[in-house]
């Protein structure tokens, strides 16, 4: 596969040039919306804790902000580009309009290998990242979150550094936070949780039964793992199978998804638990089972893995697992994709959910969070499986048709294009 055939940029303007074309946008509108409006590249000297300076880069990316101010995580990777965070700024553009609410889309991401760092070198690097970044963002302007290997500490020592730039608490700038700092309940879980109610409905269309349903999870960070508690959880599913970076593993009896759970924060890792096989993470890809969940990262199912997928369903809980290619193979073999930016949009809408918490400073129980979810959630659902019958096109192609049409919507009430 050629580099560009990977790039998760070019993956994510050729999957809009093709909705632009099914929805027949005209070409000024087609040219803005296919472009970032803004970014900025920032360097960042850390102090490590053997008393050296290490330099690390980092990006935030404002995608489009004509729905309302940009939102969207900051991740912590090895191998983070620009062209990542553009993709994952632009899928975060679609993913806000898709579930409806009142903001855009941005990423922030910084190239550092957090497994190496110390919890004090993740606190200075973090708070490095918001002296530069800290310009840019705001709660009427740009509102970052978690997102692969950054979690609520981290969102708490970024929301205490803008405070501290500013001179009063501003705990709305961030989400994600820790509940002793103005996070929202049901955030925690509420990517995964938002996924399993696309499931739930996908399922209904499909007349799927879910209860004793086959589930394989590929990837057992924070989505992973809420996937597979939550899939048995909420919608009675059978675990067979889940990986994370080192391997997987794999039992057709089922496992025990807490057990699963309490193994990888206990060991790091989910390889070594009791009575499973070990399987490789492109071996799980391939099980024949009823679910499947990549909650990884990018690009792992692509047009040469795609013909042996045999999941009924795939439910993406990464952000960009399918590449285009991949997409048309699926579609064709009947495996009905959730597309990304609907399956994994719970966590998003749970930060909208926090941000108006802290506008008002008055919370919600969870009963409430996981209703008000569930509502969005479903919603946004039937919507994009309307719209792919009604274009006879994938759920992908339905998903960008609905929520670029929004965001078109917007830019033009607005008078830019
Ligand atoms: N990082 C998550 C995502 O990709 C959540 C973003 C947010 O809550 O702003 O959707």
């Amino acid at each position: 596969m050629s580099d560009n055939e990977l790039n998760p940029f070019a993956i994510a303007q050729r999957q809009f040039d093709e909705a632009a074309e099914v929805i027949g946008l005209d070409p000024a509108m087609r040219a803005f919306l296919r472009e970032p409006m803004r970014e900025l590249h920032v360097t960042l000297p850390v102090r490590m804790d053997d008393g050296s300076v290490k330099v690390f880069k980092g990006f935030r990316v404002q995608y489009n902000d004509a729905r309302g101010p940009t939102k969207g995580g900051i991740r912590f990777h090895p191998d983070e580009t620009i062209d990542t965070v553009r993709a994952l700024a632009a899928w975060m553009t679609w993913k806000t309009a898709v579930v409806d609410i009142p903001l855009g889309g941005a990423k922030g991401g910084i190239i550092c290998n957090p497994k190496e760092m110390s919890q004090a070198e993740l606190e200075r690097l973090s708070r490095a990242y918001i002296r530069q970044v800290g310009r840019i963002i705001g709660l009427e302007k740009d509102v970052p979150a978690p997102d692969v290997y950054t979690n609520p500490q981290i969102m708490a020592w970024m929301m205490d550094e803008y405070s501290f730039l500013k001179g009063y608490n501003e705990f709305g700038v961030i989400t994600g936070k820790p509940l002793e700092l103005g996070g929202s309940a049901g955030r925690g879980d509420a990517t995964a949780r938002g996924g399993m109610y696309t499931i739930r409905e996908a399922a209904k269309v499909l007349g799927i039964e879910t209860k004793g349903a086959t589930m394989a999870i590929q990837g057992f960070g924070n989505a992973g793992q809420y996937a597979a508690l939550l899939g048995e959880e909420l919608l009675g599913c059978k675990i067979v199978a889940v990986s994370d970076s080192r391997g997987g593993i794999y039992n057709p009896d089922g496992f025990d998804a807490k057990a699963l759970v309490d193994h990888k924060l206990k060991t790091g890792k989910v390889g070594g638990f009791p009575g499973a096989k070990e399987i490789s993470n492109a071996e799980l890809l391939e099980l024949d089972v009823d679910i499947l969940v990549p909650a990884a990262l990018e690009n792992v199912i692509t047009k040469e893995n795609a013909p042996r997928i045999k999941a009924k369903i795939s439910a993406e809980l990464a952000n960009g697992p399918t590449t285009p290619e991949a997409d048309k193979i699926l579609h064709e073999n009947g495996v009905y994709v959730i597309p990304d930016f609907l399956c994994n949009a719970g966590g998003v809408t749970v930060s909208y959910f926090e941000m108006v918490q802290n506008a008002y400073d008055y919370y919600w129980d969870e009963a409430t969070v996981h209703e008000r979810l569930d509502k969005k959630m479903t919603a946004a659902f039937h919507a994009v499986h309307e719209r792919a019958e009604e274009l006879k096109v994938h759920n992908r192609l339905a998903a960008y048709a609905v929520a670029v049409e929004r965001v078109a919507k917007a830019v033009r009430l607005r008078g830019w294009v």
